[in-house]
Formats: structure tokens, sequence, C-alpha cells
């Protein structure tokens, strides 16, 4: 190479640099960008994600260091996919769900009313082909995915009112992503979708009648019982919701395969460690909400969940039947995993429960 042409190449680089700063590159070290949809410091959700964002700089001895921003420090909370896809940021933290509208298919990543339970949904997406599905959703927005924790089930929600049949859903305005709030409006309530850090103030404010979040723990961090003290499990319409860690293709395929495996285990292990935190911490959680807070646990009635079930099963037949061939792929595979998986629960994890719960306990 020449050197004129070298230098005239370097100028270059140097004035795309400078009108659109990229991360520190420092001595082989690079600093990335991670936004998420998730305030900070809040319980299970954003401090996963902070843990998992520390993880890769410890794992990589600090060549990939990635600094992360909570909802609303660099873009808005819903709007982490774009600001992954358009490389505003190298790397964000959100669930699938929350872009329903680049595709009908996009819950399916992270879970769908009645589907899979967190471990059947790990099981489709490492050993059954969800990934790959996953990895060619997201390729045409130039977004590689990787599991980066599950919440496991939720809870229904929390409600102002009793909720003691189907009709009560009607008027209703309530805070739910994805086919669950697909399913509610079904129902005849108004959903709208709020990030985690807008949900208490609309809920105090009367704009909506009730939400849902995730479960004891997470919810309880927002203060939700405050005003809507009426608490319903099942978590019919998330039973696992995974959440995703997204990361620019470009910048993903340029990295050597040591950090490409590091940004993977990272993301695996945050995938664990979440539902493991979760699952430790709900208990007490929920204990703590009844005892001292003074919620009201209440279970859903079964012709209620009969009738919500119904309305998930028309959406699921809306989408086979999709227009767009991927959506349709999507849901197909989906549904053929769920069946296969939900078989061997059934004899497995399901029918072991369901005898610990009737038959034995353990002297105290
Ligand atoms: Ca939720």
């Amino acid at each position: 190479m020449k050197r004129r042409s070298f230098l005239g190449k370097a100028v270059a680089a140097g004035v795309a640099a400078a009108a659109f700063p990229r991360p520190a590159i420092a001595q082989g070290k690079m600093e990335w960008r991670m936004v998420t949809a998730w305030p900070r410091g809040l319980p299970g959700l954003g401090t996963g994600t902070e843990r998992l964002a520390k993880r890769i700089g410890d794992l990589s001895g600090g060549r990939l260091t990635v600094k992360l921003y909570a909802a609303g420090e660099l873009v808005p909370a819903l709007q982490c996919f774009d600001a992954v896809a358009s490389g505003t940021a190298e790397m964000g933290h959100d669930a699938s769900y929350y872009h329903i509208g680049k595709s009908r298919a996009m819950p399916f990543f992270t879970t769908v009313p009645f589907g899979m339970t967190a471990a059947e949904h790990n099981a489709w997406i490492a050993f059954g082909g969800g990934q790959e599905l996953w990895d060619e959703l997201y390729a045409p927005f130039g977004v590689k995915p990787f599991p980066g924790g599950n919440t496991g089930v939720q809870m229904g929600g929390w409600f102002r009112k009793e909720i003691n049949s189907v009709e009560d859903f009607k008027g209703l305005k309530f805070r739910m992503p994805g086919q669950g709030g697909e399913i509610l409006k079904k129902l005849g309530a108004n959903i709208v979708l709020l990030p985690a850090g807008e949900i208490f103030a609309a809920l105090q404010s009367g704009a909506i009648d009730g939400t849902e979040w995730v479960g004891p723990h997470n919810d309880m961090a927002l203060g939700l019982y405050k005003v809507a003290p009426n608490y319903y499990f099942p978590g019919f319409h998330e039973p696992g919701a995974a959440l995703e860690l997204m990361v620019n293709k470009q910048q993903f395929d340029a990295l050597p395969a040591d950090l490409k495996a590091i940004v993977q285990a990272a993301a695996q292990a945050e995938n664990d460690l979440m539902l493991s935190e979760l699952n430790a911490r709900n208990g007490a959680a929920l204990e703590s909400l009844i005892t001292v807070h003074g919620v009201r646990l209440r279970q859903f009635s079964r012709d209620i969940l009969t009738a919500l079930g119904q309305a998930s099963g028309e959406i699921i037949a809306e989408l086979l039947a999709s227009d767009d061939p991927m959506t349709k792929k999507i849901a197909q595979a989906y549904v053929k995993a769920r069946t296969n998986l939900v078989e061997w629960t059934k004899v497995g994890e399901q029918a072991y429960t369901n005898a610990r719960l009737l038959k034995f306990d353990y002297p105290r």
C-alpha cells in the first residue's frame, strides 16, 4: 500500500469517527453501550442486566467492557431494538414482545399465553430449533439475539377491583404487552403498553385500572400494591418470560472468536441466574406483600381461565394462518415444540410437583 493512500484512508476514517463517535478503543480494549428497557437498579431485571454487562468485562479481562444505560438514559425503554439495529448502541436488553409492531412473531421469543414454561422455552431455544428461527427473524434488522434472562412464571397482575367473571374485563384499562394484551382486547379490555418506569404513575392517576408486571419480587419494587391491592394468579399470559440480549449483528460478527464466545456465555449465565434469583426471592416477597402490605392474593376462576385459553387459541389460529410466511413458520414451529414438550412435562415435572403437593410433605 502506498503511503499516500494509507494516509488518505486514515484521515477519512478520522473524519468519520468524529462525525459518529464510536466506542472508546484503546490498546485493544473496547467499550460497548448496552441500552435496556429497565429502570436502573430494578431488582431482578435491572440488577440482572447490570450483572450481565459486568460479566462480559470480567470474562474478557477488560478487553470488552459494557457501559449500561438504563431506560431513558440513552434511548426510551421501548426503543432498545431500534437502537441496536441502527447501531446507536452495540447491545440492548429487553423483551422481544416489546417490538411486536415489527412482526407478530416477536412474542414467541418472550412468552405467549398458555405457552411454554421457562424450562420448556429454554429447551426449545437451545435444542429445538428456536434459536435458529429467532436469528432468522432478527437478521433483516441486523440484530443477533441471545437468551439473557427469564422471569419464570409470572403473576396475573394487579387490579383495583376484583375480577369475578369474564364480563369484568369489559372496558378495563389494563397494561399488558404481547399476546396477553391481544387476548384481553378480545374480552373487551382497553390495552396499553407502558415500560416499567411509567406504570406506577399511570396506575395512580387512573390512566389505567390495573397492570401486570412480573412477579412478587419485581412488582414490590414498583409499589403497585399501593394502588391496586388485588393480586391475581396464575400468570396465564406469561408462563416463562424470556428476556433477550440483542447485539448489533455487524459489530458482533466483527468480534474475534473468543469475545463472541464470552458474550454468548455471559448471556447464557444470566439466563440461568435471573430465573434462579427470582425463584429464590419471590416467595418471601409474596409473603411480605400479603402480611405487611395488605395485598389480597386472588386466583382467576376456572371459567375465566377457560375464556382466556379460548381467546389465546383464536390468536394462535390467526398466526398459523398468517399471510406473513415468517410469522406462520414460527407459529407452526412453536406449536409443534410446545406439543412435544408438554407431553414430557406431563409425565415429568408436572406429575412430580402434583405428587409432591398432594401426597407428601417433609417434617418441619
Ligand atoms: Ca409481564
